[in-house]
């Protein structure tokens, strides 16, 4: 398939990062922390395009990946203990948005080969090479139309990676972001090796009791605003206690609340630990609402529909109310 998506600017930048990956025998991969699909596909589909080239790389993670992604190719091979950058020829940070997410910002702006590639608009980019671009789907979209302009060699492995990322960034190919360009993307990363019903299976279908519990708790504590059109569920620690689960087991839920017809927006608020609290926003074109604003003005980010943050507090109830906290 040829390159849609690209701008000849941007296929430039490209091919400079695959001479730059090309030179580098040591190349560090970084992603966002709390990785989600995406981060997770697109970091490990670099990692075997580049161990199939005869490089060291090493993906690093900030935080723990969630279990339901073992089924990724090389998962065991993702780290969390932080590498020296030194040590590194090169360093490819993916899908992070900003860079206090990826906990490499010293050593990203240090490196004399520092590599972005995004697909978040709000990715200020910086080091030697910045491929952004706002209109993939997904990281590993970019990827994609790098690994063909690059002329890299396909497995199942890079094909499972990639399509994981575009699958779980379009939520299930159910956003806007899936056109026709997209799919066709789809359909040859699957002819390529990917098996679309297992991804689907491992990413989205697949709950235990623990998240079956926590889902039943996001749901049955929804509140809905009147004035804003806002529909909210709250979480605390003592929820994931009780139902043995954890952030991660919550993925999806935010989406499901945004169901709601009479909904503007959606929002989760999940205290994953004590002090520490993650919003997840969700919105849909005909509601007219960009969540980004809202993370934005929270200390977060990301795109019009799909957005969050991260506070320090504590939720907690007072006369019926949520509230947060100081931490
Ligand atoms: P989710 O709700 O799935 O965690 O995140 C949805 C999107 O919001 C992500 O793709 C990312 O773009 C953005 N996002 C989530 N959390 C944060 C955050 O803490 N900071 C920033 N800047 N963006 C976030
Ligand atoms: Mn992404």
């Amino acid at each position: 398939m040829t390159t849609t998506n690209l701008t000849p600017e941007q296929q430039e930048i490209a091919k400079k990062i695959g001479e730059q990956l090309a030179a580098s025998q040591r190349i560090l991969i970084g992603t966002h922390e709390h990785p989600d699909g995406d981060a997770l596909g697109s970091s490990l589909a670099l990692w075997h395009v580049l161990r199939q080239q005869g490089k060291q790389a090493t993906v690093y993670i900030p935080d723990q990946a969630a279990d339901f992604f073992g089924f990724l190719p090389g998962f065991m091979e993702l780290t969390t203990t932080k590498p020296d950058a030194r040590q590194y020829d090169a360093m490819v940070l993916l899908d992070y948005t900003q860079l206090y997410r990826t906990h490499l910002e010293a050593e990203f702006k240090a490196h004399p080969h520092a590599i972005c590639i995004d697909h978040h608009y709000d990715n200020p980019g910086g080091g030697e090479f910045t491929l952004v671009v706002p209109a993939a789907a997904a990281t590993a979209h970019i990827l994609y139309e790098v690994f063909q302009l690059i002329g890299s060699t396909w497995s199942p492995e890079v094909a499972t990676c990639l399509l994981t990322g575009i699958f779980t960034d379009t939520g299930s190919f159910m956003h806007d972001s899936t056109t026709p360009e997209l799919l066709m993307i789809a359909s040859d990363l699957m002819s390529k090796g990917a098996r679309l019903s297992h991804i689907a299976h491992e990413t989205y279908q697949k709950k235990d009791l623990p998240g079956l519990r926590i889902w039943g708790r996001a749901l049955s504590r929804i509140l809905t605003s009147k004035k804003t059109g806002a529909a909210v569920s709250i979480i605390t620690p003592q929820d994931l206690e009780e139902c043995g689960a954890t952030l991660d087991d919550l993925s999806g839920v935010v989406s499901m609340l945004n169901t709601l017809p009479d909904s503007t927006f959606a929002m989760v608020l999940c205290e994953y630990e004590p002090g520490k609290i993650k919003g997840s926003l969700r919105s849909e074109p005909h509601k007219h609402v960009d969540v980004s604003l809202i993370a934005k003005r929270l200390g977060g980010g990301g795109h019009k529909l799909a957005s969050g943050f991260e506070v320090n507090g504590h939720l907690v109830q007072q006369n019926g109310m949520w509230r947060v906290v100081p931490a």
